[in-house]
């Protein structure tokens, strides 16, 4: 058996509620790991202890370290409650450390099983002489290279070392529920990604208007979804048939107005499916001045038409920056697969770029506004 003790961060920060964080980071951790079978979790102190088959412990600790609401993460050993188990455990870390390029360290003891005979302190000193005489690395209590961990409790008694840093941010679902409106570019997946990462927990909703986007740009989606659904256990995601709606608006408004005119019908749609499934936001990628329909007079017109708060993570990223997560999160590649997109259908090359709302509200009187927006998508499963 393989153990892994995960340090819970900014959880630490949240007072009261901070219970309700922690059964919903357990929630998280126990669906994460349920496919690879026999893992086990354990919630307390600060930190979670989880234990199941080496066979699968690498592709554990992989999906550990992708779970919002982990600082850190370290393998662990279990040791019998013993002084010498525990130092010879503390040694064979420290040294592997040492081959690995750490110069300095320090022992921290925490000893809820009060029955034990050497006290914290004394368990330190001992494990303390035992590792400098092993690797010759010295003790810095300020900024070591290093802290091997001991703990020594009713349950069980471990100790770990060498720390990998976790995802961070806040177990998802413990900040309620949104709906990302997801198109199958670089922007969108990234915006959802750093919503989960604050700890929501996402649908999503694509508009497809087939057959002016082909099938392609469908499973693209589909595919992003899906990599986004391994960061909550399971993703709905509803695709609308969007092309009747953008051909009737292509037949009678002004090119110039639309991309704004698309735009507020998505967001209208969007907000009616966030409203039936009980979600509290939506989600965008837009970037402030990425592109004509996001001049700052473009993104008002948009806002407008939504009642919910509309949040948009990428609001001051930089495409490099946003480029750069993309890779990260491992969704650049599906996103940079070539697909039609909905938004350049019929659209001058010089489109509004000071959208003004009195005039989309004027345009829009010419057509079955209230009637598309209760345009129902077709749910699938990421
Ligand atoms: P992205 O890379 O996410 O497509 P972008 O920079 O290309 O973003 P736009 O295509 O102008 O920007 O779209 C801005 C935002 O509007 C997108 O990030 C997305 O949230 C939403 N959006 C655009 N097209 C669609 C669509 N077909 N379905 C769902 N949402 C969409
Ligand atoms: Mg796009």
């Amino acid at each position: 058996m393989q153990a892994i003790v995960l340090r819970i961060g900014e959880l630490f920060l949240k007072g009261r509620n901070r219970h309700l964080f922690e059964r919903q980071l357990e929630r998280n951790l126990r669906c994460t790991l349920r496919s690879l079978g026999g893992w086990q979790v354990s919630l307390g102190h600060g930190r979670v202890f989880v234990l199941g088959p080496e066979a699968t412990a690498a592709e554990a600790t992989r999906r550990l370290a992708g779970t919002f609401g982990i600082a850190s993460l370290s393998r662990a050993t279990l040791c019998p409650e013993d002084i010498d188990a525990i130092q010879s455990a503390a040694v064979d870390l420290a040294r592997g450390a040492a081959e690995r390029g750490a110069r300095s360290f320090a022992v921290a003891t925490r000893r809820p099983k009060k029955s034990f005979p050497q006290k914290s302190g004394e368990v330190n000193v001992r494990v303390g002489k035992a590792i400098e005489e092993a690797t010759g690395m010295p003790v810095d209590l300020d900024r070591p290279d290093l802290t091997v961990s001991i703990e020594i409790g009713h349950e069980r008694t471990f100790v770990c070392g060498e720390k990998v840093a976790g995802a961070g941010g806040l177990p998802v679902g413990s900040s309620g529920t949104a709906m990302l409106l997801l198109s199958g570019g670089i922007d969108s997946p990234v915006a959802g990604w750093l919503a989960q990462k604050r700890g929501l927990r996402l649908q999503a909703i694509y508009f497809h208007s087939f057959p002016h986007t082909g099938d392609r740009a469908r499973e693209k989606v589909v595919d992003l979804a899906r990599i986004l659904a391994g960061s909550q256990c399971g993703m709905k995601l509803w695709v609308v048939p969007f092309a009747s709606i953008q051909e009737a608006l292509q037949g009678g408004a002004p090119g110039r107005q639309l991309v704004l005119l698309y735009r507020r019908m998505m967001v209208r749609i969007a907000e009616a499916h966030a409203r039936r499934e009980g979600c509290e936001a939506l989600v965008t990628g837009d970037s402030l001045g990425q592109v004509a329909s996001q001049t700052l007079a473009n993104l008002a017109c948009v806002e407008k038409v939504a009642t919910l708060p509309l949040l948009r993570p990428l609001i001051a990223y930089d495409k490099a920056e946003t480029v750069k997560l993309a890779r990260r999160i491992g969704t650049f590649e599906k996103s940079s697969e070539p697909a039609e997109d909905c938004c350049s259908l019929f659209v001058p090359s010089f489109p509004e770029t000071r959208g003004r709302p009195v005039v989309l509200d004027d345009i829009e009187k010419a057509f079955p506004i209230a009637a598309w927006t209760e345009t129902r998508g077709e749910p699938m499963t990421a």
